[in-house]
């Protein structure tokens, strides 16, 4: 089951992680789904101690159709631990500020649309991006061919 939130861009899909032994729910970006060009779509959920993937087929209604577990998983850069905040912003690189206070007011962004807020072009705002990324101050999932950035929470930082 899943549950969809009209009023906010991230749906919750219920599901069992034969890993846990539980049923887990798992904060899926509406975009991932409305923005697909075939069903179901896959996503990948990393979570756990030790840490561990759940591959998760979603159909278009947001419904389960079918799940993978990978019990292994290899992450090439450490987990982002400094969520983008007001505090935060005075430590980012002055070049990327802009960017950085866009992305405090639009949360959810991709690049063109922190390009209409800031005046730069979109191609320097996905670079600025891509930067804050890499800086751990922002995550992002792929949409197609390009990348929509958020600024993750609390919860994110547990998994
Ligand atoms: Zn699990």
């Amino acid at each position: 089951m899943s549950k969809v939130d009209e009023t906010t861009d991230t749906a919750t899909i219920q599901t069992f992680c034969h890993s846990c032994q539980q049923d887990i729910q798992v904060k899926l970006p509406k975009a991932i789904v409305e923005n697909a060009h075939s069903y179901p779509v896959s996503h990948a959920y990393l979570h756990g101690d030790p840490a561990h993937v759940l591959i998760l087929y979603v159909d278009r209604q947001y419904l389960v159709r079918g799940t993978e577990l990978s019990e292994t998983v290899t992450i090439e850069r450490p987990p982002q631990t400094v969520p983008l905040n007001a505090m935060v912003l005075l430590r980012v690189p002055r070049r990327y500020r802009e960017t950085a206070m866009a992305m405090l007011k639009l949360r959810q962004a991709m690049a063109s649309d922190v390009a209409i807020l800031t005046g730069k072009s979109q191609n320097a705002e996905s670079n600025y991006l891509g930067a804050l990324f890499r800086l751990g101050y922002l995550q992002r999932v792929r949409i197609q061919h390009s990348y929509q950035y958020s600024i993750p929470t609390q919860n994110d930082m547990r998994g």
